[in-house]
C-alpha cells in the first residue's frame, strides 16, 4: 500500500519548486449554453492530498469534479492526469474514481456484491475478487456487514460501503462529491475524522467537494475557494482563514467584520487607515502593498478582538466602542453583536474561560474592543 498522504509528515509538496502536480487544470471554461459554469480554471493538485473545492451552490464545483471523472468535456483548456492528457480518455479508462452524494448504493444487493460491483470488469479470478471485497470491507471497518442491505445499516456506514465500492478499483485519485451531507452533524465530525485516517491509510489523493466552509477546514490539506465559475483564492486552510486574499474569501470563509476605509499612512510594515465607520484610525501590518489616498478594506476575525469595561489602551487606535447589542452563549464561547455609534455591527466572539453566573459583560453594557496591528487584514477595495 502506498503511504505518501500528506497528513502531519509536514511534506508541502506545493510549496516545492521541483515537485510536480498529479492532477493539472490548466485554464478549463466550460460553458452550458449561456452558462459558464467554470471560467478558466486552473489548479495543481500533488500526489496524496485531500483537497477541497468549496463555493456556494452553483459556482461549478461538481462540474469540475464531473470533468476530472469524464463525464463533462471541457469548452476549452487541458486536464492532466500523472502527465497524459484526459480529453480523450474515457470515464473507465481514467484513474480516477467518484463517490456520488448520494452514494448510490443498490438497495437490492448486499453490502459484498455493492463492493464488488466496482471491480465487476475486471478480469479477475473468484478467489481474488473475494479477496479484494474483504480488504475493502476491512479498510472501512464493515467486515462484519457483507451480507446486509442498505437499508439495513447507518447513514454513516452506506458512506463507508460507497467508500470501499470508489477504493477497491484502487484508483490514483478518488472524487468526493458532498461525502458527509447525507450524515447529521455528530455523525458527520467523527466521519469527518474516519475520511481523513483512511486517506492516509490508502495514500491516494482525494479530491472533495463540499459547500460547508468548515468541513473543508477541518479536513483539507488545501482548499480552492470558488464564486461563480472562478477560483478566487487556493491555499492552506490557515492560509485562507489568516490572510483571505478578497472580501469574497474573507466573507465565505468563517465570520468576519469588514471596515471600509482609506488609507492615511503606508509606512514600511503598516498601513494606517481611516473608517468613518469606526470613529478612530485602523492600524493594520502589511507588507507595503498599499499607498495613501487608497480605498480599503479591513479584516477583522471575530476571536482576534478583545473586549472589555475599561478602555485597553490611552492611544485609542484599534480600539472601538460601543454597546452589547446582542449577546449569545454557545457553552464553550460566547457570541456578542456591539453596536458602535455609526450603526456598525461588530461581531465578537469570546471563550467561555468561567461560569455564567462570574460574566462580567451584558447586555446594553458599554464595552471596548480592541486588537493588535496584526489581527487584521488589509483588502483591496
Ligand atoms: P451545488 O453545490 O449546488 O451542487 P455546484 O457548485 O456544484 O453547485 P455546478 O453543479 O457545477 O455547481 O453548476 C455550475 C453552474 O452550471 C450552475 O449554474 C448550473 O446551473 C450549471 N449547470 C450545471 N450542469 C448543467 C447542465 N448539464 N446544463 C446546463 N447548466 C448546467
Amino acid at each position: 500500500m502506498i503511504t505518501t498522504a500528506l497528513k502531519g509528515d509536514g511534506s508541502k509538496p506545493w510549496l516545492d519548486p521541483q515537485a510536480k502536480p498529479q492532477i493539472v487544470i490548466e485554464g478549463v471554461t466550460k460553458t452550458f449554453g449561456a452558462v459558464t459554469a467554470l471560467d478558466n480554471v486552473s489548479l495543481g493538485i500533488y500526489q496524496g492530498e485531500m483537497f477541497a473545492l468549496v463555493g456556494a451552490s452553483g459556482c461549478g464545483k461538481t462540474t469540475l469534479l464531473r470533468m476530472l471523472a469524464g463525464f463533462e468535456r471541457q469548452s476549452s483548456g487541458r486536464i492532466l492526469i500523472d502527465g497524459v492528457e484526459m480529453s480523450d480518455v474515457p470515464p473507465h479508462e481514467r484513474p480516477v474514481n467518484m463517490m456520488f452524494q448520494s452514494y448510490a448504493l443498490f438497495p437490492h444487493m448486499t453490502v459484498e456484491s455493492n463492493v464488488g460491483y466496482g471491480i465487476r470488469r475486471l478480469p479477475l479470478e473468484r478467489a481474488e475478487r473475494k479477496r479484494r471485497i474483504e480488504q475493502a470491507l476491512e479498510m472501512v471497518q464493515l467486515a462484519h456487514l457483507g451480507q446486509r442491505k442498505p437499508h439495513q445499516l447507518s447513514g454513516g456506514q452506506r458512506q463507508r460501503v460507497a467508500l470501499a465500492r470508489a477504493l477497491i478499483r484502487r484508483p490514483k485519485v478518488l472524487l468526493l462529491d458532498e461525502p458527509l451531507s447525507a450524515l447529521d452533524k455528530k455523525l458527520r465530525e467523527k466521519t469527518q475524522f474516519e475520511l481523513m485516517d483512511l486517506q492516509y491509510e490508502v495514500g491516494i489523493t482525494f479530491l472533495v467537494v463540499t459547500h460547508d466552509q468548515d468541513e473543508a477546514m477541518a479536513l483539507a490539506s488545501r482548499i480552492a475557494v470558488m464564486d461563480r465559475g472562478k477560483v478566487m483564492q487556493v491555499g492552506t486552510p490557515s492560509e485562507i482563514y489568516e490572510f483571505p486574499q478578497s472580501r469574497f474569501v474573507a466573507d465565505f470563509v468563517g465570520t468576519t467584520n469588514l471596515f471600509e476605509g482609506t488609507v492615511t499612512v503606508a509606512e514600511p510594515g503598516m498601513v494606517t487607515v481611516q473608517c468613518p465607520e469606526t470613529g478612530c484610525e485602523l492600524k493594520v501590518d502589511d507588507i507595503g502593498r498599499f499607498a495613501p489616498g487608497q480605498r480599503v478594506w479591513v479584516a477583522l476575525r471575530p476571536e482576534k478582538i478583545r473586549l472589555s469595561k475599561q478602555p485597553a489602551s490611552a492611544a485609542r487606535v484599534n480600539e472601538l466602542r460601543g454597546v452589547v447589542w446582542e449577546l449569545g452563549y454557545l457553552g464553550n464561547r460566547s457570541t456578542y453583536q456591539i453596536k458602535m455609534a455609526s450603526g456598525k455591527l461588530v461581531t465578537v466572539q469570546s471563550q467561555n474561560e468561567r461560569r455564567t453566573s462570574q460574566w462580567t459583560i451584558d447586555w446594553s453594557d458599554e464595552v471596548y474592543m480592541s486588537w493588535q496591528a496584526d489581527a487584521a487584514v488589509i483588502l483591496q477595495a
